[in-house]
């Protein structure tokens, strides 16, 4: 299969060229040249294993990467989770399921597409015998993830940046305590949007990024698109079958990455109902989807730090399909976004698509009430999945990190500081983190200073 970007202007690549390129040299995102049509595979995967579901799955798009390599290195990514299921369904009432992405080994959801992306990068280098520096940039759970997935493998070095004082001090600890010589967390004077756009415009630098094989890591990998796309499918298959085209996947929401993956599984032909938007305060999806207008505004630092986003860079791979694989209006409308800090999308039609916004007084509010009716305990991201249900739904709400990261908000709900045993462990470490000014000379002389 091969692999187009957003932007249209530059040549299809196969699996693993899109993977280890990351953003496209024309400064698009990649995506399936067709996408295929999953329908008369679903009924022979209902009864796979998590693992073995992800790898059949991979194995559709990844078709320059043979079955036994794809087989091992899934295996390898998910023998790191502590649940026997990998991505466990709760069932909280007859219309109300958990789906729980949070036992990967940095408890959130982005270790599904980090852990298999780590595996991919080590696999690459070994194979080609080159080295491989990776960028990313975070507002808390991609950084700990990408490190986590990269940990110590040979010929990599990875740079994280993430703005300081915006992540909270676990999640910091994942990134700076690893005690690993190829792990450099970046602390940065600046907001994650400031970190994000250094970070463009790094890989914007070809002089710079092309000797040093730069590769990204935040959410625009398309290997992290299809990765998530896996815990969709596992959960929609284990929900009783009577249920099953009724099913609205509610999606904590920052960057889009995560929803956009599951909407891409209805594209090809899985029947899901619907798809909830939920975003906290920093409501720039949860505005474009009552208005049809994406207006960039400024970011508010919530209780829900990993959705404190304001540019949520895969939307482009929904504009993309929006205006049905038009990539000259793609074009036009991300023009437009840069020049003006907004873009209005004509003919809009949310179709699947609806939204919701908490404020941090919803998401101590929704903590409180889902613990006083179910027993159950949600981190501060969860919860905002958890404003204005609909009823006519049977609705997976997705878990995306562990309470224990964030034990402060929780402490504050309900009087209850959750722990994990993998966080305690890292109180004991030492904190290795280097401070950054927003400065693309500056970035760039550390990463070719500590680079491989
Ligand atoms: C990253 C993250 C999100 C937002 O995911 P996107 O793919 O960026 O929309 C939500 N919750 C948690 C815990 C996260 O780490």
């Amino acid at each position: 299969m091969k692999f187009v970007s957003t932007r249209g202007q530059s040549p299809a690549v196969s699996f693993l060229e899109a993977v280890a390129l990351g953003l496209a040299p024309d400064g698009g995102l990649y995506l399936p040249e067709a996408l295929p049509d999953l329908s008369p595979r679903l009924r022979g995967w209902g009864e796979l294993s998590y693992a073995d579901l992800c790898a059949e799955f991979m194995g559709v798009f990844a078709t320059d990467v043979t079955e036994d390599v794809l087989a091992r290195l899934v295996r390898r990514s998910y023998g790191t989770f502590s649940h026997p299921e990998i991505a466990p369904l709760r069932r909280l009432d007859d219309n109300v399921y958990v789906l729980e992405l949070f036992h990967g080994p940095t408890l959130a959801f982005k270790d599904f597409a980090l852990q298999l992306l780590g595996n991919l990068y080590g696999w690459h280098c070994e194979q080609t015998g080159r080295s491989l520096n990776v960028l990313g940039a975070t507002s808390g759970d991609t950084g700990a993830a990408a490190i986590h997935g990269l940990l110590g493998k040979p010929r990599t070095a990875i740079f994280i940046l993430y703005p300081d004082g915006r992540v909270s001090p676990l999640q910091e600890r994942q990134m700076a305590c690893t005690g690993a010589a190829n792990v450099f967390a970046l602390a940065l004077d600046g907001t994650f949007d400031d970190a994000q756009r250094l970070l463009k415009d790094a890989f914007g630098d070809r002089a710079f990024a092309d000797p040093l094989h730069l590769s990204a890591v935040n959410s625009i990998n398309l290997a992290r698109v299809l990765a998530q796309c896996v815990y969709y499918l596992h959960a929609w298959l284990r929900v009783p079958e009577a249920q099953r085209e009724n099913v609205e996947f509610v999606v904590p929401t920052g960057n889009f990455g995560n929803v956009f993956a599951g909407w891409l599984l209805e594209r090809m032909g899985v029947p899901i109902a619907g798809f909830k938007v939920a975003t906290n305060q920093n409501d720039i999806l949860h505005r474009f989807f009552t208005t049809g207008e994406y207006r960039v505004g400024t970011v508010q630092p919530s209780l829900a730090p990993s959705m404190d986003i304001q540019v949520a860079s895969n939307f482009e791979r929904w504009l993309y399909y929006h205006f049905e694989e038009d990539a000259a209006q793609v074009r036009a409308a991300m023009d437009e976004l840069k020049r003006t800090g907004a873009t209005r999308v004509p003919r809009f039609d949310a179709h699947v698509f609806s939204s919701s916004r908490s404020t941090d007084a919803d998401i101590t509010a929704n903590i409180r009430r889902i613990h006083a009716r179910y027993g159950y305990v949600l981190d501060p991201h969860t919860a905002c999945g958890f404003q204005e249900l609909n009823p006519a739904r049977t609705s997976v709400v997705l878990a995306t990190a562990h309470p224990a990261k964030f034990p402060e908000a929780l402490r504050a709900a309900i009087e209850i500081e959750p722990t994990h045993p993998a966080l305690e462990a890292l109180k004991a470490r030492p904190l290795a983190k280097h401070a950054l000014p927003v400065d693309l000379a500056q970035l760039k002389a550390f990463i070719r200073a500590h680079g491989v």
